[in-house]
C-alpha cells in the first residue's frame, strides 16, 4: 500500500514572496491545506491541472496565489483570466484575490459578469486590469464587442468546472480558451468532474497533471448530517422547531424553486423571523446586497435555490437546511458544503417525504454517508432513534 502523504507544510516553507506571506499570514491562515500543498508548486512551474478536491479546502487561494506572483504589473494586458460559474462566485473569488494582492500595489483586478450594467464594466476594463474573474457568457459579450483582448493571457483558471460545463457553458468556454494563446498555462478546479471537463482537458490542455484529494477525515468538512422523517404539510411546522431551537444563529435553508423560496422568505418574515432569499430571478444588485448582509451577519436565515449552492463560502453558517431534496444528487453535497467550512464544524437537515427518501437512498449511494435518523415523536418532539430528544432545551 503506498504510504499516505500526511505532512502539513507550511506557506513560509514554500517559495512565496514576502507580500504574499504578509497577505497570507493577515488572513489568518499558516498551514497550506492539503490542495494547496499540491497543486501551488505545480501551478507556479507552468503545469496544467486538473485539481479535484472536497469543497471548503481552500481552492482558490490554492490558484490566488500563484497567479499573483506571476502577475506582471508592467505589461498592461489582461494576463491572467478566472473563469467561475456563477457572478456570486466570480465576486467572491475576486475578494479573495484583492485579499491576497493587499500588499502588492499596481495589481487591478475586474469582475465581469452578467447582470451588472456593460458600461460599468467597460470603464473597469479600460483600466487595464490585469486579472480578470468573469462569468463565460458575459466575458464572450464582451470580447464580441471588441472590449476585451485575450491574446496575452498566460495563466487561465476554471473555477467549478464541471458544474460551470454543466450549465451549458460549454461552447461559451472554448470560444474563451481559443481567444487565448495556445501556450497559455490551463487549470481546472472542482469538487467533482465529468465527461465535459475530460474533453476539454482532452483539448486545451498540455500533459495536465491530475491531482486528486480525497475526502479524508482530516480535510473533510466537519458536516454532522441528519435526516428528518415529515410529511409535505408538515414540513412548514418542523422548519420552524429547526430555526427555534436558538442553536443556530446563521442558517442557509435550501428551496427547489425560485417561487417556494420567496413565498417561504416572506411567510417567515411575516412570523417575525430574521430572513431573507437568493435566487436567479433576482437583480443582481439585489442579489449582491443579499449576500453583503448574510457574510456580515445581519440576518440569521438565508433561503435559497442552487443558484447560492456552489463555492460560495460563508464563514460560520452553522446549519444548512434541506427543505427540498435537491433535483440533482450532486447538489446535496454543494448544499451542505456551505457548512463545517475552513475546519469548522457544522450540521446539515434533510427534510424528508416519503417520496424524497426513496431518492435520498440513491444520493447516499453516490456521497457514501451515513446520515443520522431524526423524527418528531407523538408530542412533536425532535427526537433521535433511541427516543432521546434531539435538542437539549427543548
Ligand atoms: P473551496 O474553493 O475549496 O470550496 P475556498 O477557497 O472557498 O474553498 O476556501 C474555503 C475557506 O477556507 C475560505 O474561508 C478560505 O479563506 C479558507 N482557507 C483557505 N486556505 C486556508 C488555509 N491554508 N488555512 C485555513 N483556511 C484557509
Ligand atoms: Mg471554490
Amino acid at each position: 500500500m503506498a504510504a499516505e502523504i500526511t505532512e502539513t507544510m507550511k506557506f513560509t516553507q514554500a517559495d512565496l514572496s514576502k507580500e504574499i506571506l504578509k497577505a497570507v499570514d493577515k488572513m489568518g491562515f499558516s498551514d497550506m491545506t492539503p490542495v494547496q500543498a499540491q497543486t501551488l508548486p505545480l501551478m507556479m512551474e507552468g503545469r496544467d491541472i486538473i485539481a479535484i478536491a472536497p469543497t471548503g479546502t481552500g481552492k482558490t487561494c490554492a490558484f490566488g496565489i500563484p497567479m499573483l506572483e506571476y502577475v506582471n504589473l508592467k505589461d498592461k494586458r489582461v494576463q491572467e483570466l478566472v473563469l467561475a460559474p456563477t457572478r456570486e462566485l466570480s465576486l467572491q473569488i475576486m475578494d479573495e484575490l484583492r485579499e491576497l494582492a493587499r500588499f502588492i500595489p499596481g495589481v487591478k483586478i475586474a469582475c465581469i459578469y452578467g447582470g451588472q450594467p456593460i458600461a460599468k464594466q467597460i470603464t473597469a476594463l479600460k483600466q487595464n486590469p490585469q486579472i480578470i474573474v468573469a462569468t463565460p457568457g458575459r466575458l464572450l459579450d464582451h470580447m464580441e464587442r471588441g472590449n476585451i483582448r485575450l491574446d496575452g493571457v498566460h495563466t487561465m483558471v476554471l473555477d467549478e468546472a464541471d458544474e460551470m460545463l454543466n450549465m451549458g457553458f460549454v461552447k461559451d468556454v472554448t470560444k474563451i480558451i481559443e481567444a487565448t494563446p495556445i501556450e497559455r498555462q490551463l487549470v481546472m478546479f472542482s469538487a467533482t468532474t465529468n465527461q465535459d471537463v475530460m474533453t476539454i482537458a482532452w483539448k486545451y490542455q498540455h500533459e495536465p497533471t491530475e491531482v486528486i484529494i480525497p475526502a479524508t477525515k482530516e480535510n473533510r468538512p466537519h458536516i454532522v448530517q441528519y435526516t428528518i422523517e415529515t410529511q409535505r404539510e408538515n414540513k412548514y411546522e418542523h422548519l420552524l422547531y429547526l430555526l427555534d431551537s436558538d442553536v443556530y444563529q446563521r442558517v442557509m435553508v435550501f428551496v427547489n424553486t425560485k417561487d417556494m423560496t420567496q413565498r417561504l422568505c416572506k411567510r417567515l418574515q411575516d412570523a417575525g423571523y430574521e430572513a431573507d432569499c437568493l435566487h436567479g430571478d433576482m437583480r443582481q444588485s439585489a442579489r449582491n446586497q443579499v449576500m453583503q448582509s448574510y457574510r456580515k451577519g445581519k440576518f440569521q436565515i438565508l433561503l435559497a435555490t442552487d443558484v447560492a449552492a456552489r463555492g460560495i463560502d460563508v464563514d460560520d453558517v452553522e446549519a444548512v437546511i434541506n427543505y427540498d431534496l435537491p433535483n440533482e444528487n450532486e447538489y446535496y453535497l454543494h448544499r451542505i458544503g456551505r457548512t463545517g467550512r475552513a475546519k469548522k464544524h457544522g450540521v446539515a437537515f434533510t427534510l424528508l417525504t416519503f417520496s424524497e427518501s426513496v431518492r435520498f437512498d440513491a444520493i447516499l449511494k453516490y456521497i457514501m454517508a451515513n446520515p443520522v435518523p431524526l423524527k418528531f415523536n407523538d408530542l412533536g418532539i425532535l427526537t433521535l432513534d433511541s427516543g432521546e430528544p434531539f435538542f437539549e432545551n427543548i
